[in-house]
């Protein structure tokens, strides 16, 4: 595992919150506060982020950046967007 942690400045890089306790993004190498940490799991590709970490790492590669930080999806109202949006 890579060790970012030496690279924590005290703030979120996403929110700029200064915060104690932090993580690292599942999107890519950010370090994020708690807070931003639960919105990306609200993000449609969430679980495609995690399977292709999940799958760096069986190929041995330690290094993987992350399938890319793209913020989170502008809010459809539900009546003008097709049920299949987020599909795939
Ligand atoms: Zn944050």
């Amino acid at each position: 595992m890579i060790d970012l942690t030496r690279n924590w400045t005290g703030r979120c890089y996403r929110c700029g919150k200064k915060v104690l306790n932090h993580t690292m993004s599942q999107f890519n190498t950010d370090l994020l506060c708690l807070g931003c940490a639960d919105d990306e799991k609200r993000h449609p590709d969430y679980s495609k982020a995690v399977n292709a970490e999940r799958d760096a790492l069986k190929q041995g590669n330690f290094n993987f950046p992350g399938i890319g930080w793209t913020g989170m999806p502008k809010p459809v109202a539900p009546s003008d967007s097709p049920a299949d949006i987020f599909g795939g």
